[in-house]
């Protein structure tokens, strides 16, 4: 049977996985993360095998009532490891959400309203319960 799993409803068409969904007073933050392998270095085309480092690069942020929804996506840079090439590093781009040039996200706003639905008044960890139930079990999940 095939079941929509959260990430099929919030985020259409794109690859990410919710990390973590933290629940503060005024602030909602639901993190992503690419699930999309790793990419090519843009200058040589050598697919990319270690990650540099990570940084949080916030997508969108919309209003909720009282509170903030923001979502974040942990963008990965890669070392790029042909010798030859001038470019040691680089980031990923993820489909959807991080190309350049891409017009503001509409898309964005369509999901962070759906998370604006899927909660409704209730409090958040409705919606981690729900994440977890759609992730199944995972270990490195934190912060539900
Ligand atoms: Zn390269």
């Amino acid at each position: 049977m095939a079941s929509k799993t959260v990430e099929d409803v919030l985020f259409p068409g794109i690859d990410v996985r919710v990390e973590r969904v933290s629940d503060a007073s005024d602030i909602l933050m639901v993190e992503v993360v690419s699930t999309a392998r790793p990419g090519r270095c843009p200058n040589c085309r050598k697919q990319a095998r270690r990650v540099h480092s990570t940084y949080q690069r916030t997508l969108d942020e919309q209003p909720l009532g009282p509170r903030r929804v923001i979502a974040r996506l942990r963008v990965r840079r890669y070392f790029c490891d042909r010798k030859s090439c001038s470019r040691k590093t680089f980031v990923e781009q993820v489909p959807g959400l991080s190309e350049r040039h891409r017009r503001s996200g509409t898309r964005l706003t369509g999901w962070l309203r759906s998370i604006a639905i899927e909660l409704g008044g209730r409090p958040a960890a409705r919606l981690c319960q729900r994440l977890r139930l759609a992730a199944g079990p995972d270990p490195t999940a934190q912060g539900c």
